[in-house]
């Protein structure tokens, strides 16, 4: 069953409640007619001894009933009484419900022959009335049967009377019980619900963040205690492995340095065979291309740790944004990419290394996927106190399902068609410009392109909101980054 605890919780204790209130109402109803019927054979007794007494000996006396009914001026109907001879004929009788056949049967006239005075619950009377009855011997003549009986009317009413009680306080009851049983799982449940909140939200970038632990030494206490425990053992192993990546991305510029030198030494030598040296060249573009990966390992492992340290300086999105096609034409020119370049001076004071790195990775991606013949876009604009630009193309777009994942770290949507990245591009685009306090976002349709949109802030808090759209933004399912 997938409900709620808290509904669990209710419902399991509004049921235990219901079984015992009902086993408890039986009970109480059962014992209550259990008594009242012996209060009933205690009066029978009592009124056959009083008959006992009226009739002195054999043939004398009087047959005479003076029952609680006629006492309390009821209706000669609630109570009976027969005199039976030894054959179990009517002699006597008195009460309207006492007809002229005998109201025990033949074999009870013979337990009661043994002297055993007998108590029974029979139907009595046209509406076949429940009575109870005590049938006995006359003490001072034996062979003849003194037979009482009363209606049960109303022990029957007083107990049918509780359990109507019953049945409508209990419903009641139980309405009550299950709101106070909500309220209280509630209570106890929230705080796992606010630890499930907490815990939701917090994400690669938020380790150092830590539920609340309640003031309380119970199960939620400890639960609240063990995750913070293991948010913590988390927190110091990405740590360690950001260190890593650090000292290790670090630590490989050098020797990098060291080959890339070397190899240029060696490919100035003029007598090199041309075999050696085509060897040699491709050993030196496989260099470049591992020193952009170090180089990129770097940049993020410093944007883990918080040290992406900006240069700030006055800016224009537009003047590097055509530096940068400068420095993409040869790319563009063998791929046969047309890079077209809208917009006018979009001033913003950003780190301009760092941000024609982005414009960089942006349009070489687009010239990669425009593919021969195909177009890119660049636009800079201002809106809304930021700095603008998108990188539009008419590639192939990018699937739905991947869409999400671009600015991921090592995501390529389809390896088969990168262009030998490792998928950090669009990840470092992603920290400097959230270091730089912006966004950036990715729209596309398949099969018709995609556009690439970021903005800075041109002042501290000038960043743009979400639901500004920038112009000649197309598609749907925006993957974003902020
Ligand atoms: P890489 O260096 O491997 O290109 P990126 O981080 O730059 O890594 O890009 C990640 C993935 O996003 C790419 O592998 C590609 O699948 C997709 N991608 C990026 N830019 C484009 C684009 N302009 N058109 C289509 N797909 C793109």
């Amino acid at each position: 069953m997938s409900l709620p605890i808290r509904l669990r919780i209710t419902i399991w204790s509004v049921a235990l409640l219901a079984i015992m209130m009902a086993s408890l109402g039986a009970f109480v109803v059962i014992r209550l007619r259990a008594d009242l019927v012996a209060g009933v054979d205690s009066t029978l007794a009592t009124r056959a001894s009083q008959i006992a007494l009226g009739l002195r000996g054999p043939g004398e006396g009087e047959f005479q009933d003076v029952t609680d009914a006629a006492l309390r001026q009821l209706p000669g109907s609630e109570s009976a009484a027969q005199l039976l001879d030894p054959s179990g004929t009517v002699v006597e009788r008195s009460g309207d419900a006492a007809a002229a056949s005998p109201m025990i049967g033949a074999d009870d006239l013979t337990a009661v022959r043994r002297g055993e005075p007998m108590h029974r619950t029979v139907k009595l009377g046209p509406d076949a009335e429940p009575f109870r009855i005590l049938a006995l011997q006359l003490p001072t003549s034996p062979e003849r049967i003194v037979v009482v009986a009363t209606s049960l009317d109303t022990v029957d009413a007083s107990a049918g009377r509780l359990t109507t009680l019953l049945l409508l306080a209990g419903p009641g009851l139980l309405l009550v019980a299950g709101l106070g049983g909500w309220w209280l799982a509630r209570a106890a449940l929230a705080p796992v619900s606010r630890i499930t909140q907490t815990a939701g939200e917090i994400g690669i970038e938020r380790l150092d963040e830590r539920v609340d632990v309640p003031a309380t030494s119970d199960e939620i206490h400890d639960l609240a205690v063990t995750m913070n425990g293991m948010l913590e053992r988390l927190e110091r192993g990405v740590a360690e492995q950001r260190r890593f990546l650090a000292d290790a991305s670090h630590e490989l510029r050098t020797p990098l340095a060291v080959m890339r030198s070397e190899l240029e030494v060696n490919l100035r030598e003029r007598g090199l065979p041309a075999d050696a040296r085509a060897t040699l060249e491709s050993v030196q573009e496989e260099i470049e291309s591992m020193g952009a990966m170090v180089e990129d390992l770097l940049t993020l492992a410093r944007a883990d740790e918080g040290q992406l340290l900006l240069a700030p300086e006055p800016t224009d999105l537009h003047t590097s944004a055509a530096r940068v096609r400068e420095a993409l034409a040869t790319a563009a020119a063998t791929s046969w990419v047309e890079v077209r370049l809208e917009g006018n001076g979009t001033p913003v004071f950003a780190d301009r290394r760092r941000i024609e790195q982005v414009l960089r990775n942006l349009m070489a991606n687009s010239i990669t996927y425009a593919g021969r013949g195909g177009h890119v876009m660049v636009s800079t604009w201002t809106e809304a106190g930021s700095a603008r630009c998108s990188v539009r193309d008419d590639g192939p777009g990018i699937p739905v399902a991947a869409r999400a994942h671009v600015f991921d770290r090592f995501f390529r949507a389809d390896p088969s068609r990168a262009h030998g990245g490792a998928g950090l591009g669009l990840a470092i685009c992603r920290e400097i410009v959230l270091a730089h306090g912006g966004h950036i976002q990715v729209t596309s349709e398949e099969g018709e392109g995609s556009t690439f949109t970021f903005w800075i802030p041109m002042r501290d808090g000038g960043a743009g909101s979400e639901d500004e759209a920038e112009p000649g933004s197309e598609g749907e399912e925006p993957g974003s980054a902020r």
